[in-house]
């Protein structure tokens, strides 16, 4: 079994990253500049938005952070982003979700122009993704597939079975699956909550992408010998032994799949921290103009 170290991939992605962004800026390039709006003062989404900032740092990008109240109107969000959409400085940006109730996701993720949308969420870069156009992958999917290349995991003719259909891991994950691409051409089944015998799809695919939000879920007994195994969940379990009181575990009941698999990511240091690279090449595409 080999363990997938997606800590280590991470690292060497953002230093690859920040030796072409010397480059780009010795030819004569500016600085790329990645800006992140967050609104509210939720603890998660105050580390991820900093971990991003920090990143840009040691890659050597510009960013910005701009900060909201949780009680902030629509309006003011759109005009926050109408601008940021017209700053030829700002290469790309994210909005830090989840927004506060109030707020509509959706109507600020389409307002966003699709060409500075780093995060991949806006309808325009999906369908891009979906007809093999020139498209910023969101960061969990692009980070998957980053890892299967830099592992040179065969997929070529391969079954993949995708667990979970949500618009930002499943269902991207499936499309790319089976994309006629060097990380791709598997003949792919996505289940979700719907499906029956899910046991049976399992145990009959070569590469599984578990992507639900339920603890261990994926126990051996659901798992073909020599399976590439890819846990996204990130889950919280009590641990009293812990002071913080709880440890994070992934979607694939790890000790026990990891016996059978072939290549396994671990929760945590596998899939996670590939997010920021991802983000920070989205961002390096944005700045080259490359969509
Ligand atoms: P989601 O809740 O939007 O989707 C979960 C999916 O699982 C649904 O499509 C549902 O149909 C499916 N599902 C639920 N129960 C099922 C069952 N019994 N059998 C088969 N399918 C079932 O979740 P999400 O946003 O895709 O996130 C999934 C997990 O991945 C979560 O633990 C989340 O925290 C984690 N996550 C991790 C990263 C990362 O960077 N590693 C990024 C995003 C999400």
């Amino acid at each position: 079994m080999i363990l997938i170290d997606g800590k280590k991939i991470s690292l060497e992605l953002q230093s690859e990253i920040a030796v072409e962004v010397k480059e780009l800026i010795a030819i004569g390039m500016k600085q790329p500049h990645l800006a992140a709006i967050l609104v509210g003062d939720d603890p998660a989404s105050q580390t991820y938005v900093s971990s991003k900032v920090k990143a840009c740092d040691n890659v050597g990008f510009k960013s910005t952070l701009v900060r909201f109240e949780s009680s902030v109107t629509e309006q003011t969000l759109l005009a926050k982003i109408e601008e940021l959409n017209n700053n030829d400085d700002i290469d790309g940006y994210i909005i830090q979700l989840p927004l506060p109730r109030h707020i509509s996701e959706q109507k600020m993720i389409e307002a966003i122009h699709p060409n500075k949308d780093v995060d991949g969420f806006h309808p325009v870069n999906v369908g891009r993704l979906v007809l093999n156009l020139p498209t910023y992958i969101s960061a969990t999917p692009f980070g998957i597939i980053q890892l299967l290349e830099r592992y040179d995991i065969p997929t070529d003719g391969k079954h993949c079975v995708v667990i979970g259909r949500s618009n930002i891991v499943g269902s991207p994950m499936s499309i790319l699956m089976s994309k006629n691409t060097t990380v791709g051409n598997c003949t792919v089944t996505l289940c979700h909550s719907h499906t029956k015998n899910l046991k049976e799809h399992t145990l009959n695919a070569d590469i599984i992408i578990a992507a639900i939000g339920k603890p261990n879920f994926l126990t051996a007994d659901m798992v073909k010998q020599g399976a590439v195994i890819i846990d996204v969940g990130i889950n919280r379990v009590d641990d009293t032994s812990l002071t913080k009181g709880f440890k994070l575990v992934g979607d694939v009941s790890f000790a026990e799949v990891s016996e059978k698999a072939s290549y396994i990511t671990p929760v945590p240091g596998g899939v996670g921290p590939m997010t920021i690279a991802s983000l920070l090449k989205n961002t390096l595409i944005a700045a080259k103009k490359l969509v």
